[in-house]
């Protein structure tokens, strides 16, 4: 079977003509013939998947019509699926396995989702291209020579290839948006505090969220309305208003929807082809009697130093608990500072590491005040801009990522080039917003994405706009050419 939709494989389910089994299996037989060059999945537990996936049969011919119901979805291996590894795409958490379910994890297993596998990342989320991966990094099925985006490398690559139909990503500055924009998939990052972080192992806990990923935003709504809403074990979590709208998502009317157009996300530093592929994206919403107005952002150019200066101090304070004494391997040394900064030099990864220190550096005395605390204040004039423009406008369109995917390698001698890369995807997670990546058509044959961002708590209507969308274009429904790998297994 070739990649579908979920809704498809919704109608299906509830028609009686699949079976979530056969779905399962359809997955595993997607995910054996193309993983090994497509490097998505770090681990399965096909015996389990599959016996999720009778019970999700026998609930089907009970009459349970839950939207999830039977769907194979992937996990981003940050994410606690009780019993399975949990690696963060690091050596350092060998051996770890997850005592309970994440939130998220929990509420899809209850809707009746099947997870099929867990995903390769960056190295505990941090990263925009994949290859900060302890493991082999996930590659772009568009161009195998390319990065499929980070962090959520390997959810994102999951969905392209139809391995699932859904996946679960985190987000934190872009993880889900840039690598949907690189592969054509459709990734919410939703209000923060909407889904839980309750299980998802955390780099930077004021911007950290759970990102659903498929094909269309019709999908997302179907995973994202059972997961939604406060959890007692996540105290920044709150409800969403509409999440009834999800379990049927309609288009929502382009009829007056006001568009800003931010100047600072069109500079001159955007690609030739993608300007032009996001101006005929937003002809599609004024086509439909959208108003589009420019707007200005003016804090904008601090936001990628704001990022990586509060990014980096909470990731040194996350991730002082990865020291050998409660999870992974120990290093054998005489004494505990010995045996401490050994486990921490053997298990982590480079770039974990200058995040690290960095974080480490702006936290410490003396610089406390000129990094951490200027951040926080710019933070707060980032926000007020978009409180601002959300007085005129309904939502934002912007640039997801100044260009296509890169090749392998280009960026990682260069940590500032790997960091720009996230430069239209920092702003709304300062903020909080919701903001999502669709697919808005290709460039020399790569995909290129546009991001949509609201007010705060907007989510539905991000995901009604973009569904308005996706019934006017076919971008979304394009799929990767598998001929340089598939063909020998018929896929
Ligand atoms: N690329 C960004 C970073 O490296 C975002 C990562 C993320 O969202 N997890 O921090």
């Amino acid at each position: 079977m070739a990649a579908g939709t979920a809704m498809d494989w919704r109608e299906g389910l509830d028609a009686g003509v699949l079976s979530s089994e056969s779905l399962v299996r359809d997955s595993f037989r997607r995910i054996h013939a193309l993983d090994g060059r497509l490097h998505c999945i770090l681990a399965m537990d096909e015996e389990r998947s599959l016996q999720v996936a009778r019970e999700a049969d026998a609930r089907l011919r009970a009459g349970d019509r839950s939207p999830v119901l039977g769907l194979p979805v992937v996990l981003k291996d940050n994410l606690h699926w009780s019993g399975l590894q949990v690696s963060c795409g690091s050596r350092s958490l060998d051996g770890y396995r997850a005592p309970y379910d994440a939130t998220v994890v929990g509420r899809l297993l209850a809707a009746g989702a099947v997870p099929v596998g867990k995903a390769n990342l960056d190295e505990f989320a941090m990263g925009s291209s994949g290859e900060f991966s302890a493991f082999a990094p996930a590659c772009n099925p568009w161009d195998l020579a390319r990065v499929p985006g980070g962090s959520s490398s390997g959810s994102v690559v999951a969905v392209a290839a139809g391995y699932a139909p859904l996946a679960l990503g985190s987000d934190t500055g872009g993880s889900v948006r840039l690598p949907a924009s690189f592969c054509n998939v459709t990734a919410l990052r939703p209000t923060y505090g909407v889904l839980s972080r309750h299980g998802l192992t955390a780099m930077a806990s004021s911007l950290d969220q759970v990102g659903p990923i498929a094909v269309s935003a019709a999908d997302i709504a179907l995973a994202f309305g059972v997961m939604a809403g406060r959890d007692p074990m996540d105290s920044t979590s709150v409800d969403l208003p509409g999440v009834e709208r999800l379990a049927r998502l309609q288009p929502r009317s382009l009829k007056g929807l006001r568009i800003g157009l931010p100047q600072e996300y069109f500079t001159d530093g955007l690609e030739p082809g993608v300007e032009g592929l996001l101006e005929a994206a937003i002809q599609v919403f004024t086509e439909q009697g959208a108003e589009v107005q420019e707007v200005s952002l003016p804090h904008t150019r601090y936001a990628i130093d704001t990022y990586y200066l509060l990014c980096t101090s909470e990731v040194s304070s996350n991730l002082s608990r990865f020291d050998g004494v409660r999870y992974g391997p120990r290093a054998k040394r005489e004494t505990l500072t010995e045996m401490l900064s050994e486990t921490r030099d053997q298990g982590l990864g480079s770039e974990v590491k200058r995040r690290i220190l960095l974080g480490a550096f702006c936290l410490s005395k003396g610089y406390y005040d000129a990094f951490y605390l200027k951040a926080l204040r710019a933070r707060t004039l980032i926000t007020s801009d978009f409180d601002r423009v959300f007085e005129s406008v309904d939502l934002l369109a912007t640039p997801v990522a100044t260009g296509t995917a890169f090749p392998f390698g280009a960026k990682m001698e260069d940590p500032l080039a790997m960091y720009l890369a996230d430069v239209f995807t920092v702003t709304a997670p300062l903020a909080g917003l919701p903001c999502l990546s669709m697919p808005a058509g290709f460039v020399a044959g790569l995909p290129v994405g546009i991001q949509l961002i609201g007010p705060p708590c907007s989510d539905v209507m991000l995901l009604e706009t973009a569904h308005a969308f996706q019934s006017l274009t076919s971008h979304h429904l394009q799929t990767p050419p598998f001929s340089q790998i598939g063909a020998s297994h018929g896929l």
